[in-house]
Protein backbone atom coordinates (compact mmCIF):
# COMPACT_ATOMS: atom_id res chain seq x y z
CA UNK A 1 0.00 0.00 0.00
CA UNK A 2 1.33 3.49 -0.99
CA UNK A 3 0.90 6.56 1.46
CA UNK A 4 -2.49 8.10 1.07
CA UNK A 5 -1.24 11.64 0.80
CA UNK A 6 2.12 11.61 -1.41
CA UNK A 7 1.53 8.59 -3.26
CA UNK A 8 5.02 7.16 -1.58
CA UNK A 9 6.41 3.85 -0.86
CA UNK A 10 8.96 4.84 1.39
CA UNK A 11 7.36 3.60 4.75
CA UNK A 12 7.88 2.40 8.22
CA UNK A 13 6.05 0.54 10.21
CA UNK A 14 6.85 1.31 14.11
CA UNK A 15 3.32 0.53 15.93
CA UNK A 16 1.01 -2.54 15.84
CA UNK A 17 -1.75 -3.26 17.90
CA UNK A 18 -4.51 -6.38 16.67
CA UNK A 19 -7.69 -7.22 17.30
CA UNK A 20 -8.88 -3.69 18.40
CA UNK A 21 -12.49 -2.44 18.93
CA UNK A 22 -13.39 -0.73 15.69
CA UNK A 23 -15.51 2.29 17.21
CA UNK A 24 -14.32 4.06 20.35
CA UNK A 25 -17.29 6.61 20.35
CA UNK A 26 -20.02 4.10 20.21
CA UNK A 27 -20.70 2.41 23.77
CA UNK A 28 -23.30 -0.53 24.50
CA UNK A 29 -25.90 -1.30 26.55
CA UNK A 30 -24.42 -4.17 27.68
CA UNK A 31 -21.30 -6.11 29.26
CA UNK A 32 -21.48 -9.07 26.95
CA UNK A 33 -22.60 -6.41 24.00
CA UNK A 34 -19.64 -4.79 24.95
CA UNK A 35 -16.59 -7.48 24.86
CA UNK A 36 -18.10 -8.96 21.34
CA UNK A 37 -17.68 -5.31 19.28
CA UNK A 38 -16.37 -5.84 15.93
CA UNK A 39 -12.54 -5.70 16.26
CA UNK A 40 -9.58 -4.63 13.73
CA UNK A 41 -6.03 -3.98 13.48
CA UNK A 42 -3.49 -1.21 13.63
CA UNK A 43 -0.46 -1.12 11.60
CA UNK A 44 0.95 2.39 11.85
CA UNK A 45 3.39 3.86 8.87
CA UNK A 46 5.18 6.80 8.68
CA UNK A 47 5.45 7.62 5.01
CA UNK A 48 9.27 9.06 5.20
CA UNK A 49 8.52 11.61 2.51
CA UNK A 50 5.26 13.92 3.58
CA UNK A 51 6.03 12.51 6.85
CA UNK A 52 2.10 11.30 7.40
CA UNK A 53 1.24 8.53 9.77
CA UNK A 54 -1.81 6.06 8.33
CA UNK A 55 -2.80 2.50 9.88
CA UNK A 56 -2.13 0.55 6.86
CA UNK A 57 -4.83 -2.34 7.84
CA UNK A 58 -7.65 0.35 7.86
CA UNK A 59 -10.89 -1.26 6.43
CA UNK A 60 -13.05 1.50 5.59
CA UNK A 61 -15.91 -0.59 4.85
CA UNK A 62 -16.27 -1.55 8.90
CA UNK A 63 -16.89 1.71 9.70
CA UNK A 64 -20.38 3.57 9.63
CA UNK A 65 -20.70 6.97 11.70
CA UNK A 66 -24.43 6.76 11.10
CA UNK A 67 -24.57 4.83 14.72
CA UNK A 68 -25.38 6.70 17.16
CA UNK A 69 -21.80 7.80 17.83
CA UNK A 70 -21.05 10.25 20.67
CA UNK A 71 -17.78 12.63 20.79
CA UNK A 72 -19.68 15.18 22.66
CA UNK A 73 -16.79 16.99 24.61
CA UNK A 74 -18.46 20.19 25.79
CA UNK A 75 -19.69 19.05 29.24
CA UNK A 76 -16.23 19.76 29.87
CA UNK A 77 -15.61 23.71 30.78
CA UNK A 78 -12.39 23.72 29.62
CA UNK A 79 -13.56 22.19 26.12
CA UNK A 80 -16.49 24.57 25.69
CA UNK A 81 -14.03 27.78 26.52
CA UNK A 82 -12.11 26.34 24.24
CA UNK A 83 -14.20 26.02 21.34
CA UNK A 84 -15.63 29.67 22.26
CA UNK A 85 -12.32 30.78 21.80
CA UNK A 86 -11.76 29.04 18.22
CA UNK A 87 -15.50 30.33 17.07
CA UNK A 88 -14.31 34.11 17.84
CA UNK A 89 -11.29 34.52 16.69
CA UNK A 90 -12.30 33.28 13.30
CA UNK A 91 -15.42 35.62 13.10
CA UNK A 92 -13.07 37.99 14.10
CA UNK A 93 -10.20 37.35 11.80
CA UNK A 94 -12.30 37.16 8.80
CA UNK A 95 -15.06 39.22 9.95
CA UNK A 96 -17.43 36.47 9.57
CA UNK A 97 -20.68 38.37 10.74
CA UNK A 98 -24.33 37.83 9.14
CA UNK A 99 -22.80 35.22 6.36
CA UNK A 100 -22.91 31.92 5.53
CA UNK A 101 -20.70 29.03 7.75
CA UNK A 102 -21.00 25.47 6.68
CA UNK A 103 -19.46 22.65 8.99
CA UNK A 104 -18.70 18.93 7.84
CA UNK A 105 -18.59 16.89 11.05
CA UNK A 106 -20.98 18.90 13.11
CA UNK A 107 -21.21 16.54 15.70
CA UNK A 108 -24.27 17.76 18.03
CA UNK A 109 -23.79 21.04 16.58
CA UNK A 110 -22.16 23.43 19.35
CA UNK A 111 -19.54 24.84 17.35
CA UNK A 112 -22.33 25.90 15.11
CA UNK A 113 -24.38 27.50 18.06
CA UNK A 114 -21.29 29.67 18.65
CA UNK A 115 -20.75 30.87 15.24
CA UNK A 116 -24.27 32.19 15.35
CA UNK A 117 -24.31 33.56 18.80
CA UNK A 118 -20.95 35.66 18.22
CA UNK A 119 -21.51 36.47 14.61
CA UNK A 120 -25.34 36.58 13.54
CA UNK A 121 -24.47 34.13 11.31
CA UNK A 122 -26.71 31.56 9.03
CA UNK A 123 -25.41 27.93 10.27
CA UNK A 124 -25.30 24.38 8.25
CA UNK A 125 -23.65 21.49 9.61
CA UNK A 126 -23.56 17.33 8.06
CA UNK A 127 -23.44 15.26 10.34
CA UNK A 128 -24.33 11.71 9.46
CA UNK A 129 -24.67 10.56 13.48
CA UNK A 130 -28.01 10.06 15.01
CA UNK A 131 -26.60 12.62 17.71
CA UNK A 132 -27.17 15.09 14.94
CA UNK A 133 -30.80 15.23 15.50
CA UNK A 134 -31.08 16.50 18.95
CA UNK A 135 -30.12 20.07 17.38
CA UNK A 136 -33.03 22.96 17.66
CA UNK A 137 -32.25 26.39 16.73
CA UNK A 138 -33.70 28.42 13.10
CA UNK A 139 -30.42 29.41 12.68
CA UNK A 140 -28.47 25.94 12.33
CA UNK A 141 -29.72 23.67 10.52
CA UNK A 142 -28.01 19.96 10.53
CA UNK A 143 -28.25 17.30 7.72
CA UNK A 144 -28.39 14.16 8.72
CA UNK A 145 -25.70 12.87 6.30
CA UNK A 146 -22.50 12.39 4.96
CA UNK A 147 -21.16 15.48 3.62
CA UNK A 148 -20.67 15.00 -0.24
CA UNK A 149 -20.86 17.16 -3.87
CA UNK A 150 -24.13 16.52 -4.62
CA UNK A 151 -24.96 19.35 -2.00
CA UNK A 152 -23.24 21.94 -4.26
CA UNK A 153 -23.45 24.43 -0.87
CA UNK A 154 -21.37 27.50 -1.19
CA UNK A 155 -20.30 29.24 1.81
CA UNK A 156 -17.79 32.27 3.44
CA UNK A 157 -16.05 29.54 5.74
CA UNK A 158 -15.97 26.01 5.60
CA UNK A 159 -15.24 24.79 9.23
CA UNK A 160 -14.24 20.46 9.51
CA UNK A 161 -12.86 19.93 12.65
CA UNK A 162 -11.65 16.49 13.92
CA UNK A 163 -13.35 14.65 10.67
CA UNK A 164 -10.01 14.55 8.33
CA UNK A 165 -7.93 11.67 10.92
CA UNK A 166 -11.00 9.49 9.99
CA UNK A 167 -10.82 10.14 6.20
CA UNK A 168 -8.51 7.30 4.42
CA UNK A 169 -8.42 9.27 1.74
CA UNK A 170 -7.94 12.92 2.32
CA UNK A 171 -6.95 13.85 -0.83
CA UNK A 172 -10.09 13.07 -2.43
CA UNK A 173 -12.05 14.48 0.07
CA UNK A 174 -10.93 18.02 0.09
CA UNK A 175 -11.01 17.82 -4.02
CA UNK A 176 -14.80 16.82 -3.15
CA UNK A 177 -15.38 20.30 -1.14
CA UNK A 178 -16.95 23.23 -2.93
CA UNK A 179 -13.94 25.30 -4.40
CA UNK A 180 -15.21 28.61 -3.30
CA UNK A 181 -12.85 32.17 -4.48
CA UNK A 182 -13.47 34.06 -1.35
CA UNK A 183 -14.30 31.17 1.13
CA UNK A 184 -12.24 30.14 4.14
CA UNK A 185 -11.19 26.79 5.20
CA UNK A 186 -10.99 25.88 8.34
CA UNK A 187 -9.60 22.50 9.71
CA UNK A 188 -8.40 21.07 12.84
CA UNK A 189 -7.15 17.54 13.17
CA UNK A 190 -5.04 15.91 16.47
CA UNK A 191 -1.42 16.92 16.46
CA UNK A 192 0.60 13.32 16.36
CA UNK A 193 3.81 14.65 17.31
CA UNK A 194 2.02 15.33 21.05
CA UNK A 195 1.04 12.06 21.27
CA UNK A 196 4.22 10.74 19.85
CA UNK A 197 6.31 13.25 22.34
CA UNK A 198 3.84 11.97 25.52
CA UNK A 199 3.77 8.60 24.84
CA UNK A 200 0.17 8.67 24.62
CA UNK A 201 -0.07 5.49 22.57
CA UNK A 202 -4.03 5.53 23.23
CA UNK A 203 -4.29 8.54 20.83
CA UNK A 204 -3.48 6.04 18.28
CA UNK A 205 -6.97 3.69 17.94
CA UNK A 206 -8.83 2.19 15.12
CA UNK A 207 -11.39 5.17 13.77
CA UNK A 208 -8.10 7.47 13.40
CA UNK A 209 -6.79 6.04 10.60
CA UNK A 210 -4.39 8.78 9.86
CA UNK A 211 -2.46 11.21 11.95
CA UNK A 212 -1.24 14.40 10.83
CA UNK A 213 1.77 16.66 12.12
CA UNK A 214 1.83 20.55 11.31
CA UNK A 215 4.25 19.57 7.89
CA UNK A 216 2.22 16.75 7.42
CA UNK A 217 -0.89 18.46 6.87
CA UNK A 218 0.82 21.19 5.28
CA UNK A 219 2.00 18.98 2.58
CA UNK A 220 -1.48 17.74 2.45
CA UNK A 221 -3.33 21.02 1.58
CA UNK A 222 -0.28 22.44 -0.47
CA UNK A 223 -1.06 18.70 -2.49
CA UNK A 224 -4.57 19.40 -2.67
CA UNK A 225 -4.58 22.54 -4.37
CA UNK A 226 -5.11 24.76 -1.49
CA UNK A 227 -3.18 28.13 0.07
CA UNK A 228 -2.24 28.11 3.22
CA UNK A 229 -3.12 31.25 5.90
CA UNK A 230 -1.50 30.20 8.40
CA UNK A 231 -0.79 26.57 10.37
CA UNK A 232 -0.95 26.80 14.52
CA UNK A 233 -1.58 24.36 17.24
CA UNK A 234 -4.66 24.37 19.98
CA UNK A 235 -5.56 23.16 23.12
CA UNK A 236 -2.60 22.68 25.10
CA UNK A 237 -0.50 21.80 21.43
CA UNK A 238 -2.83 18.74 21.30
CA UNK A 239 -4.55 20.02 18.02
CA UNK A 240 -3.16 21.70 14.72
CA UNK A 241 -5.42 23.93 13.13
CA UNK A 242 -5.18 25.21 9.45
CA UNK A 243 -6.52 27.82 7.68
CA UNK A 244 -6.27 27.83 3.74
CA UNK A 245 -7.84 29.52 0.61
CA UNK A 246 -8.80 27.79 -2.30
CA UNK A 247 -5.75 28.31 -4.76
CA UNK A 248 -6.69 30.00 -7.95
CA UNK A 249 -5.03 30.04 -11.42
CA UNK A 250 -1.96 28.34 -12.38
CA UNK A 251 -0.45 25.54 -10.08
CA UNK A 252 2.85 25.24 -10.05
CA UNK A 253 4.62 21.63 -8.64
CA UNK A 254 4.35 21.19 -5.32
CA UNK A 255 7.54 21.15 -3.33
CA UNK A 256 7.17 18.14 -0.21
CA UNK A 257 8.59 19.24 2.85
CA UNK A 258 10.15 16.35 4.64
CA UNK A 259 9.69 15.83 8.41
CA UNK A 260 13.28 15.16 9.35
CA UNK A 261 12.27 15.10 13.32
CA UNK A 262 8.92 12.75 13.41
CA UNK A 263 11.58 9.51 12.69
CA UNK A 264 13.21 10.19 15.61
CA UNK A 265 10.16 10.94 17.68
CA UNK A 266 8.90 7.57 16.94
CA UNK A 267 11.61 5.93 17.35
CA UNK A 268 11.48 7.19 21.30
CA UNK A 269 8.19 6.11 21.13
CA UNK A 270 8.82 2.45 20.42
CA UNK A 271 11.23 2.37 23.07
CA UNK A 272 8.92 4.11 25.83
CA UNK A 273 5.81 2.93 24.95
CA UNK A 274 6.64 -0.47 26.24
CA UNK A 275 8.34 0.55 29.39
CA UNK A 276 4.93 2.77 29.73
CA UNK A 277 2.48 -0.02 29.48
CA UNK A 278 4.28 -2.22 31.31
CA UNK A 279 4.54 0.07 34.16
CA UNK A 280 1.05 1.48 34.18
CA UNK A 281 -0.65 -2.60 34.11
CA UNK A 282 1.37 -3.00 37.31
CA UNK A 283 0.89 -0.18 38.74
CA UNK A 284 -3.41 -0.91 38.10
CA UNK A 285 -2.97 -4.47 39.37
CA UNK A 286 -0.92 -3.32 42.72
CA UNK A 287 -3.55 -0.65 43.60
CA UNK A 288 -6.63 -2.49 43.30
CA UNK A 289 -5.15 -5.04 45.74
CA UNK A 290 -6.26 -2.23 48.29
CA UNK A 291 -8.21 -0.07 46.58
CA UNK A 292 -10.94 0.90 43.72
CA UNK A 293 -9.50 2.36 40.71
CA UNK A 294 -11.26 3.86 38.52
CA UNK A 295 -10.60 6.01 34.88
CA UNK A 296 -12.16 9.19 34.38
CA UNK A 297 -13.49 9.94 31.08
CA UNK A 298 -15.25 7.39 28.90
CA UNK A 299 -13.64 9.13 25.63
CA UNK A 300 -11.54 7.45 22.77
CA UNK A 301 -8.30 7.32 24.86
CA UNK A 302 -9.86 5.56 27.51
CA UNK A 303 -11.16 2.94 25.76
CA UNK A 304 -7.75 2.39 23.87
CA UNK A 305 -5.70 2.13 27.04
CA UNK A 306 -8.23 -0.23 28.64
CA UNK A 307 -8.28 -2.15 25.58
CA UNK A 308 -4.16 -2.30 24.82
CA UNK A 309 -3.22 -2.87 28.39
CA UNK A 310 -6.08 -5.54 28.85
CA UNK A 311 -7.54 -4.29 31.61
CA UNK A 312 -10.68 -5.87 32.71
CA UNK A 313 -13.45 -5.75 35.89
CA UNK A 314 -12.41 -6.11 38.48
CA UNK A 315 -9.03 -4.97 37.65
CA UNK A 316 -10.81 -1.62 37.07
CA UNK A 317 -15.00 -2.34 37.12
CA UNK A 318 -16.17 1.69 36.43
CA UNK A 319 -15.35 3.84 34.04
CA UNK A 320 -16.73 7.84 35.32
CA UNK A 321 -17.83 10.61 32.99
CA UNK A 322 -19.94 13.33 33.01
CA UNK A 323 -22.17 13.13 29.78
CA UNK A 324 -25.02 11.95 31.11
CA UNK A 325 -25.82 9.86 27.47
CA UNK A 326 -23.38 7.80 27.90
CA UNK A 327 -23.56 6.64 31.66
CA UNK A 328 -24.86 2.85 32.38
CA UNK A 329 -23.03 2.14 29.33
CA UNK A 330 -20.38 -0.11 28.59
CA UNK A 331 -16.56 0.33 27.23
CA UNK A 332 -16.36 -1.50 23.92
CA UNK A 333 -13.65 -4.53 24.28
CA UNK A 334 -13.37 -4.69 28.20
CA UNK A 335 -16.59 -3.86 29.66
CA UNK A 336 -16.12 -1.83 32.26
CA UNK A 337 -19.65 0.17 33.11
CA UNK A 338 -19.58 3.80 32.65
CA UNK A 339 -20.87 5.74 35.79
CA UNK A 340 -21.63 9.93 36.73
CA UNK A 341 -19.19 11.07 39.31
CA UNK A 342 -21.77 10.90 42.15
CA UNK A 343 -21.63 7.05 42.11
CA UNK A 344 -18.16 7.39 43.91
CA UNK A 345 -20.28 7.82 46.59
CA UNK A 346 -21.13 4.51 47.05
CA UNK A 347 -17.62 3.06 46.93
CA UNK A 348 -16.55 2.01 50.60
CA UNK A 349 -12.18 1.56 49.57
CA UNK A 350 -10.03 4.01 48.84
CA UNK A 351 -10.82 5.50 45.12
CA UNK A 352 -8.22 6.11 43.13
CA UNK A 353 -8.78 7.96 39.62
CA UNK A 354 -6.58 7.85 36.56
CA UNK A 355 -7.03 10.56 34.09
CA UNK A 356 -5.66 10.29 30.58
CA UNK A 357 -5.97 14.18 29.17
CA UNK A 358 -3.88 16.51 31.77
CA UNK A 359 -6.49 19.22 30.37
CA UNK A 360 -8.87 18.27 32.33
CA UNK A 361 -6.55 18.11 35.27
CA UNK A 362 -8.36 20.71 37.36
CA UNK A 363 -12.17 20.49 36.75
CA UNK A 364 -11.58 16.74 37.79
CA UNK A 365 -9.74 17.17 40.83
CA UNK A 366 -12.51 19.68 41.78
CA UNK A 367 -15.01 17.00 41.05
CA UNK A 368 -13.36 14.07 43.19
CA UNK A 369 -13.06 16.21 46.13
CA UNK A 370 -16.10 14.91 48.02
CA UNK A 371 -15.14 11.60 47.38
CA UNK A 372 -11.20 11.95 48.80
CA UNK A 373 -10.19 10.25 45.62
CA UNK A 374 -6.73 10.09 45.13
CA UNK A 375 -5.29 11.52 40.87
CA UNK A 376 -3.43 9.51 38.65
CA UNK A 377 -2.33 11.42 35.34
CA UNK A 378 -1.22 9.49 32.32
CA UNK A 379 0.83 12.34 31.29
CA UNK A 380 2.13 14.65 33.85
CA UNK A 381 2.81 17.68 32.07
CA UNK A 382 1.24 20.04 29.63
ZN1 LIG B 1 3.43 10.44 1.95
Amino acid sequence: MNCPVCYGENLLCFFEVNNVPIFQQFLLKSKEEAISVKRGDISLKLCQNCGVIFNDKFKEELIDYKLPYDATQTYSPSFSKYMKRIAKYLINKYEIKHKKVLEIGSGTGEFLLYMHKFGDNLCIGFEPSESAKNINSPHVKIINDYYSKKYNISADIIICRHVLEHIFNPREFLKSLPKLDKCIYFFEVPNVVWSLENTAFYDFYYEHCIYFSTISLSNLFKLSEFEILKIGKGFYNQYIWIEATWKKGKKNKVQIKQDKSIKKLIKNFQHKYEVFSQKWRKLIENFSKSNTVVLWGAGARAVAFLNYLKIEPPLIEYVVDINPSKHNKFIPGTGQKIVPPEFLEKISSNIYVIITNPAYYNEIEKQCKPYKAKIFSLINSL
